[in-house]
């Protein structure tokens, strides 16, 4: 597994060995994260969700579609503007997809 550290701007849980794959900041921050305590990537291998490019993403999208907070992620990542990676099942490609549909109906 890889080695997962804050330079890559990563949390760290209250339990080391829980961390999670998706990598959420680690942020003086008023939304409600304890729903990363039931991410199905936890312990996951973070490199799967930073793939080299959208059609590598699949084997990540699989564990979200298996998420049962995969909304949460979604909509955490959509409000922090994340950039990278896969997040609730959505590549930034998608992610920025969803804001501009987000925005036109607005
Ligand atoms: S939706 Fe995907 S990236 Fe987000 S917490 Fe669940 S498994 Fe991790």
């Amino acid at each position: 597994m890889a080695s997962v550290g804050m330079s890559n701007g990563l949390p760290t849980l209250p339990d080391s060995s829980s961390q999670l794959s998706c990598l959420v900041k680690d942020v003086s921050y008023p939304m409600n994260l304890s729903w990363r305590q039931r991410a199905a990537c936890r312990g996951v291998d973070p490199d799967i969700f930073y793939p080299a490019s959208d059609e590598d993403a699949e084997p990540a999208k699989a564990i979200c579609d298996q998420c049962d907070v995969r909304q949460a992620c979604l909509e955490f990542a959509l409000a922090n503007r994340e950039r990278d990676g896969i997040w609730g099942g959505a590549t930034e490609r998608e992610r920025r997809r969803i804001t501009r549909q987000r925005r036109k109906s607005a």
